[in-house]
């Protein structure tokens, strides 16, 4: 077995870009699982339990990509997604929403909610991590 060791520059530019996700989740199995996957891909991970702690921290956190839940207690998560979409500072940010009820009954309304994809939970593992990346590998790093 060979080990390659990368020429001068370190390791480091091997690593993953760091990107910053947040995830908007009040069913804490689903939040660990997640936060593991993505920080398994190197990333940094901020978490809330429900739309309006989602909200401040999306505001003041600036993260590269959301993944939302539906059914949080108190505002929805489509009623969050479209309060991101709806504000200059947040409207950039791609929003995954997902839900452990299947395919929506009513499409339009989760089309309407702005959000940029739509992942059915359980979610497949190399599935989940495909969408995460198809999203972050468009960004720029902003963070070393
Ligand atoms: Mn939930």
């Amino acid at each position: 077995m060979s080990v390659h060791t990368p020429a001068f520059g370190g390791a480091d530019r091997w690593k993953p870009r760091k990107k910053r996700v947040l995830i908007v989740e009040d069913n804490h199995l689903d939040s660990a699982l997640f936060g593991a996957l993505l920080e398994s891909q190197g990333h940094e991970v901020l978490k809330a339990g429900n739309a309006d702690d989602g909200l401040k921290l999306a505001r003041a956190e600036e993260p590269d990509l959301i993944i939302m839940d539906v059914r949080l207690p108190g505002m929805s998560g489509l009623e969050a997604t479209r309060t991101l979409k709806a504000e200059d500072a947040t409207r950039n940010i791609p929003i995954i929403v997902t839900s452990a009820y299947g395919p929506f009954a009513d499409k339009n309304e989760l089309r309407e909610s702005g959000c940029d994809a739509y992942m059915p939970t359980p979610i497949e593992i190399t599935g989940f991590v495909d969408l995460v990346h198809s999203f972050l590998s468009r960004i720029p790093a902003k963070r070393a």
